[in-house]
């Protein structure tokens, strides 16, 4: 096992939002504090090989949706030394719009994707507004159109894509919901996506609300944890306390990326 190959892993913050802290847990908060959201993407990065995770939302959508778009992610991909354009791997832990926007930036991509989030987007419970929200619908067609010219790769479920990395089916918060697990100088790590918004939804065992199955949810707390060498190794996927607990890889990075592995 530790002859593995070891992942660099960051996180790259592009946008983020106002919220309160009863927003973010099912059946609410008895506090009405403030509890603000980040959004992410993530990039693994060994000697060999490089894997961007999701893809994040553009100015465009903040708009729409009242975000606050700090910067491209592919900028911040950049100061991390990779050029967008040039990116041949893509996982897309589900296709809900802060995840999987700005696709057209990855024009030689191989999205990688589970069979039962391209159902869900597209089949019956669309048809509902409170599993349709989070999803944009030029996106989903998008990547139907992906899905023609061969540019995507289908997952059922668990699968090793190499042996430092792996993608696992979580499902709750959207049907096809997959965290990646990643080998790393500080042993297994697994990139939660929305498997667990804040710490303190798994933590604290309080589901967030935007969800389809909440036993699935609970479930994939359970099932990370066994993924992981260590709780703190399972990275929340929009928790503005990941960049307090973990460094920028550089000063020009401050607030834009931090170093997850180091
Ligand atoms: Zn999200």
């Amino acid at each position: 096992m530790t002859s593995l190959e070891p992942f660099e892993v960051y996180a790259i913050r592009y946008a983020c939002v106002e919220r309160k802290a009863s927003e973010n847990f099912l059946g609410g908060d008895p506090h009405e504090a403030g509890m603000p959201m980040d959004y992410f993407v993530w990039l693994a990065k060994s000697d060999s090989k490089t894997w961007v995770i999701d893809t994040g939302f553009n100015q465009q959508a903040a708009d729409k949706r009242g975000r606050e778009f700090l910067r491209c992610p592919t900028e911040g991909l950049k100061l991390l030394g990779v050029d967008a354009t040039n990116v041949e791997d893509v996982i897309i832990t589900h296709l809900h719009y802060d995840h999987v926007g700005n696709f057209d930036l990855f024009p030689q991509a191989q999205f990688h994707l589970q069979d039962s989030e391209m159902a869900y987007a597209t089949g019956r419970y669309m048809t509902n507004p409170f599993f349709a929200h989070a999803f944009e619908v030029d996106e989903v067609v998008a990547m139907v159109r992906n899905v023609y010219g061969g540019r995507v790769s289908f997952y059922d479920g668990d699968v090793e894509l190499a042996p430092n990395i792996s993608l696992h089916h979580v499902g709750g918060h959207t049907k096809g919901l997959q965290v990646v697990r990643l080998w790393t100088q500080k042993g297994w790590m697994v990139l939660a996506s929305d498997a667990n918004h804040y710490a303190a939804n798994m933590n604290e065992g309080k589901p967030f609300p935007i969800v389809v199955d909440v036993a699935q949810m609970i479930d994939g707390w359970d099932k990370m944890k066994r993924l992981a060498d260590d709780p703190a190794l399972i990275i929340p996927g929009h928790d503005p306390a990941v960049m307090s607990h973990f460094q920028a890889p550089s000063p020009e990075l401050e607030g834009i990326a931090v170093r997850l592995d180091a």
